[in-house]
């Protein structure tokens, strides 16, 4: 596949329209406006890092993290990995042409529309068909249904199982990966998935349908410029043109070198996602740039929760195998299938539960881990001397032969997306964002993910191990790979920071907008979704662009 950036010498000093960021928002942006016609730049802050080129070991795993905490930050800030440690949740997120989509599971799924009808939508979002916009993002991202005929991964046909047991329904996953080689919808070349399950450590083969493999190279095809390692800090009204003020960043083997530089654009596109684009607004908004005071307000973990079902009695195979893949036995894709707890009469009880994989750069460490944290935090769900013999045996097994076999083996991933209060909020602090939300970790949507985890734990005979940051020590502290919120939609400023485009409100209260500055990435959704949030942001944003 060619490399679609260009060297930093080939900046111009102005372009009509410039989109910041390169995820999912952003690459529907780029290339839909490339395909208008328009003069569109496209600046990504990570690398462009293709198939071929993402770790599968743990040394090159730990060297594609950057850390942020509260005291300082660990990594080269083009890290694939960016990891966000706080006080009450934990964020992750990618870093690189493409943006998350690098490093997820590319499960596409819409919500129940009844999340729609919540008042904190704006009222056109309420009454409004989405299913064109869905589609259209379909058209390019091709998620697919495994193909029939092979025997279900054995994670799968688990998790099916367990939702039979519990009476619950199942349906399989549709995913952004592709199932057989061909040409994409953008014309880019795609191998065939092998099931190595290393999908959230970055897809190796070119089967996942990221959007380095989409919407970027159709953007490229229709003229956008690309640019990567250009960090956007904030952005300032000049006339009728925007000033975007960049930091780029050169790396020798060394290290990283950056410089400083402004660009113009008669429109801005800010799609950097929840944690980017609400840090460039708050601090547009601190050098003078009028928005709503919301900005930042109404952040969602999505109800996010991640737990184990250790040492069950049936195998699982969840561990990634990277390019050994054994025949007869693949991991499958990162999830592949899901069940749905549903609640016919509130949908904010509802919750989709899907099985995951561990990619095989962490699986080193996993045998000590699991181990301790069956002892720290464990429940052990099933009972009798016979069982806890085997569990012992499978335990020594992992310890002695490695994360593919025993105890380890017959774990399963679980992660949920449910519904929080969706009132986060975000600050800037030293000028590094930071995410404030008091007591999330105790809200009553935890308890009921936590007794569905540990029902199909129980389900499949396994000791239940919650999330691993989530106790009393870390004062039950969170983690989400999926943030929302922080420049909401609404109707008007006092409520949110868009409007249901996407255009950016212009003072603090009323429903003026500044025409050509708009969100369009997952900061702009205003409530958690119980699903998985990719095809929300995209038909939002191929909403807005149109
Ligand atoms: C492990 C994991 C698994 C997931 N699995 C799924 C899944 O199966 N299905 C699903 O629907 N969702 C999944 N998600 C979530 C999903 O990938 C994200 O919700 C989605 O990618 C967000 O899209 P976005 O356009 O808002 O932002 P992003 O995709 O995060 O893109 C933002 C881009 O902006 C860049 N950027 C940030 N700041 C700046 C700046 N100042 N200047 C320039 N560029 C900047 C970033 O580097 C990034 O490339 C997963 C997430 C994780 C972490």
């Amino acid at each position: 596949m060619e490399r679609l950036s260009r060297p930093h010498s080939e900046l111009k000093d102005h372009y009509d329209t410039i989109v910041v960021g390169s995820g999912y928002g952003g690459g529907v942006a780029a290339s839909r406006f490339a395909r208008q016609g328009r003069d569109v730049c496209v600046l990504e802050r990570g690398r462009e890092i293709h198939p071929g080129e993402y770790p599968n070991t743990q040394f090159g795993f730990l060297k594609e993290v950057q850390t942020d905490t509260p005291i300082g930050r660990v990594g080269s800030q083009l890290a694939m990995f960016d990891m966000r440690y706080n006080k009450d949740i934990n964020v992750i997120v990618g870093c690189g042409l493409g943006g998350t989509s690098l490093i997820n599971a590319g499960i596409c799924l819409e919500p129940d529309p009844r999340i729609f009808e919540d008042p904190r939508w704006p009222k056109a979002i309420r009454e409004a068909n989405l299913r064109p916009y869905y589609s259209r993002a379909e058209q390019m991202l091709q998620p697919r249904y495994a193909p029939d005929g092979a025997a279900p991964p054995k994670k799968m046909a688990a998790l099916r199982d367990a939702a039979n047991s519990l009476n619950q329904s199942f349906t399989p996953a549709k995913v952004a990966v592709t199932y057989s080689d061909g040409v994409n919808a953008a014309g880019v070349v795609q191998r065939a998935c092998t099931g190595c399950g290393d999908c959230v450590s970055g897809c190796n083969i070119s089967a996942k349908n990221t959007v380095l493999m989409n919407y970027l190279p159709d953007a490229n095809k229709h003229g956008a410029k690309i640019f990567t390692q250009v960090s956007v800090k904030r952005v300032e009204r000049d006339g009728d043109r925007w000033r975007v003020h960049c930091q780029t960043y050169t790396n020798d083997d060394t290290r990283t070198q950056s410089r400083f530089l402004t660009l113009t654009a008669n429109t801005v596109v800010l799609a950097a996602g929840t944690l980017g684009s609400t840090e460039i607004l708050l601090r547009s908004a601190a050098q003078g740039l009028r928005v709503s005071s919301r900005v930042g307000h109404g952040f969602s973990g999505n109800g996010d929760m991640v737990g184990f079902a250790y040492n069950t009695d049936r195998e699982i195979n969840g561990i990634g195998y990277a390019h050994d893949v054994p025949p007869g036995n693949a991991a499958g894709v990162c999830s592949n299938g899901i069940i749905h707890f549903k609640n016919a009469s509130n949908v904010n009880d509802e919750c989709s539960l899907e099985e995951g994989v561990i990619p095989k750069a962490l699986s080193p460490f996993l045998p000590m881990l699991f181990a301790v944290g069956a002892q720290v935090t464990g429940t052990d769900t099933d009972a009798g001397w016979m069982d806890k013999l085997k569990e012992l045996g499978r335990e020594l097994t992992s310890t002695v032969r490695g994360a593919h076999s025993g105890a380890v083996k017959n774990t399963m991933f679980m992660v949920a997306a449910s519904n929080d209060s969706s009132d986060g909020q975000l600050r800037l602090e030293d000028d590094r964002l930071r995410v404030h939300w008091p007591g999330v970790g105790q809200q009553p949507y935890i308890q009921r993910v936590h007794h569905r985890m540990r029902a199909v734990t129980q389900a499949l005979g396994g000791t239940y191990i919650p999330n691993p940051v989530w106790n009393r020590l870390t004062r039950h502290s969170l983690l989400t790979g999926h943030p929302l919120g922080g420049c909401v939609m609404a109707d008007d400023a006092t409520q949110g920071v868009v409007n249901h485009f996407g255009r950016v409100f212009s003072s603090d209260d009323g429903t003026a907008v500044y025409d050509n500055l708009i969100v369009v990435d997952g900061s702009i959704i205003p409530r958690s979704l119980g699903a998985n949030p990719l095809m929300t942001i995209c038909a939002l944003a191929e909403r807005a662009v149109e």
